[in-house]
């Protein structure tokens, strides 16, 4: 008490007082709103938002695998579905040990100048789709992929009932050069306070496609697919694997639903009956990339969240309407990658016509 009178005393200059009032308010916000030591930054030329910061929280891996049953210090367990097949064990949704989204907090989303920022928050989690140390997606029956993919649906629904967040997507790398973290067989779940930049393009263009011409792009690019199949790889009664027209890599394929559906977790909690043939369908597919490729990204996208209250409902109002579910599996094909292609301009070496002629002609089961 006695410093800060005297203190006062000595900023008897109005201009000093101004001077330190100041000083005091530009320090009372960061005060107040601790941040992380990562934050969201948006760029303000092409609108996407970027992970920054000086990471040093992320810790090493310890010497045993924390998602094996017995680890001696297991993340924490957030979901569990038993397989319905027997001896296959449960399928585990878990907190990742070192989540690049945090779920406590608020993003509070602020100014810069005229930049924009806010903090982690979000949610990010680790899907063990096996007990088993040594069996992957691909090498899983059909009925565990299934449990799979619906404790997919279950946590995306799950998190979408939180306003905070306006995207969940499920992703799997698989392999060193696609950035696996894991040897466990293990896929991942983000919930973020923004619609990713890949995503987000998705759904302006499928929104401005429908607006002109009221059909889901979607929809009729599968159409004209379907009319001349060149490109189609597996061709089954409710879902598709073909090679996109414009493959941004070689053998890149993509997996949706023939019927039009905006949500992929409406669909799979609505249609448990069609989920075998989903679920045989990827495990078909993962094997095709994998005897071309030894590591890909995989990642499925969804309509976004359309429970938000704000605008976003406004500005989505169509998506139902205008938005397919699919999901896209980019293999790596490490000897022949041009980095500077592919980040600016993709480059392709493989049409997809040879690449879907190729995966086609695989001994698959
Ligand atoms: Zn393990
Ligand atoms: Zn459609
Ligand atoms: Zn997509």
């Amino acid at each position: 008490m006695f410093l800060c009178r005297s203190m006062w005393r000595v900023l008897r200059h109005d201009f000093l007082r101004h001077l330190f009032l100041a000083a005091l308010l530009t320090v009372i916000p960061s005060l107040c709103f601790p941040r992380d030591s990562m934050e969201l930054r948006k760029d303000p030329i092409t609108r996407s938002w970027v992970i920054v910061g000086d990471d040093v929280e992320r810790q090493a891996q310890p010497g045993y695998c924390p998602f094996c049953p017995g680890a001696p210090s297991a993340p924490q367990v957030i979901a569990t579905l038993n397989s319905a097949d027997h001896g296959a064990g449960p399928v585990t949704a878990m907190v990742h040990p070192a989540p690049l989204y945090r779920i406590e907090g608020e993003p509070h989303r602020h100014a810069e100048g005229i930049y924009d920022a806010m903090n982690t928050v979000g949610a990010h989690e680790v899907l063990v789709q096996s007990i088993r140390h040594d069996i992957e997606l691909w090498q899983s029956s059909d009925a565990e992929i299934s449990q799979f993919l619906q404790l997919t649906a279950q946590r995306i629904q799950d998190l979408k009932g939180d306003l905070r967040f306006k995207y969940v997507t499920m992703f799997k790398n698989h392999g060193v050069p696609a950035g696996q973290e894991f040897d466990h067989p293990v896929s991942e779940l983000t919930a973020t306070t923004f619609v990713p930049r890949r995503v987000l393009y998705e759904l302006r263009a499928s929104r401005d496609y429908y607006l002109e011409k009221e059909r889901c792009v979607f929809c009729d690019t599968l159409g004209q697919e379907l009319r001349n199949p060149l490109r189609v790889v597996e061709l089954l009664n409710n879902y598709v694997a073909l090679c996109p027209f414009a493959s941004r890599v070689p053998y890149e394929i993509w997996i949706m639903p023939r019927r039009h559906e905006s949500s992929f977790e409406r669909s799979v909690t609505s249609k448990s009956g069609q989920l075998n043939e989903l679920a045989g369908l990827i495990r078909r597919t993962l094997q095709r990339v994998m005897s071309i490729s030894e590591s890909f990204h995989l990642v499925l996208h969804t309509v976004p969240n359309t429970y938000q209250k704000s605008n976003i409902l406004q500005y989505w109002k169509t998506v139902d309407e205008d938005y397919h579910w699919h999901i896209e599996i980019l293999p790596i094909m490490g000897t022949k990658a041009k980095p500077y292609f592919l980040k600016e301009v993709y480059y392709t070496h493989i049409s997809s016509e040879t690449a879907a002629e190729k995966y086609r002609k695989l001994a698959i089961r």
